[in-house]
C-alpha cells in the first residue's frame, strides 16, 4: 500500500517550505497493526503553534489497540513512557503535568481522530525529538524520531 502522508510531509520539508509556511498542521496515521504509518513529521520554521491530527485507521477499540501521540525529546522518551504506564488508562498513559511532554493527545480507538496543538517555542534546532504511543507495550514499535531541522 502506498503511504501518501509520507510523500506529502517530505514535500513540505524539501520542495516548497515557503509556500506551505502557513500550514502549521500535520496528520499522523496509525492502525490496528500497532504502527504509526506516518514516519516523518516536519514543523516548518514559521509556525509558532503546530497542530498534529492523529488518525486511527483501524477498527479495534481503544481498550485493546489504543493509540496516542506523545512528543518529547528523544532523551526523555523512556521516562515519559515508563511514567505514563504508571499513570494508567484513566490518565491516558501520560503522567499528569509531565514537563518532559511537549505535546500529547488522548488515547483513541479505531476509526477515531484526535488532535493536539502546541507552542513550538520548546523545539530547538539540532535537538532530537521522538513521538511515541504510550499505550502499554506500544512504544518500542510505535516510535518515530523527528530531527528538528531549521
Ligand atoms: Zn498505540
Amino acid at each position: 500500500m502506498v503511504r501518501p502522508s509520507i510523500v506529502i510531509l517530505l514535500l513540505l520539508a524539501g520542495v516548497a517550505p515557503r509556500a506551505f509556511a502557513s500550514t502549521c498542521e500535520a496528520t499522523v496515521e496509525s492502525n490496528d497493526a500497532m504502527q504509526f504509518t506516518t514516519r516523518s513529521l516536519v514543523v516548518p520554521a514559521g509556525c509558532d503553534r503546530f497542530t498534529v491530527v492523529l488518525r486511527h485507521a483501524g477498527k479495534l477499540p481503544a481498550t485493546t489497540m489504543g493509540h496516542n501521540f506523545v512528543l518529547g525529546r528523544t532523551a526523555d522518551i523512556a521516562g515519559i513512557v515508563a511514567d505514563g504506564m504508571k499513570a494508567g488508562a484513566t490518565a491516558g498513559f501520560v503522567k499528569r503535568g509531565d514537563a518532559r511532554v511537549i505535546a500529547a493527545t488522548p488515547v483513541i480507538g479505531g476509526g477515531a481522530t484526535t488532535s493536539v496543538t502546541f507552542a513550538t517555542t520548546r523545539l530547538r534546532a539540532g535537538e532530537s525529538y521522538t513521538f511515541v504511543c504510550t499505550f502499554p507495550g506500544h512504544a518500542p514499535i510505535m516510535r518515530v524520531r523527528v530531527p528538528r531541522g531549521n
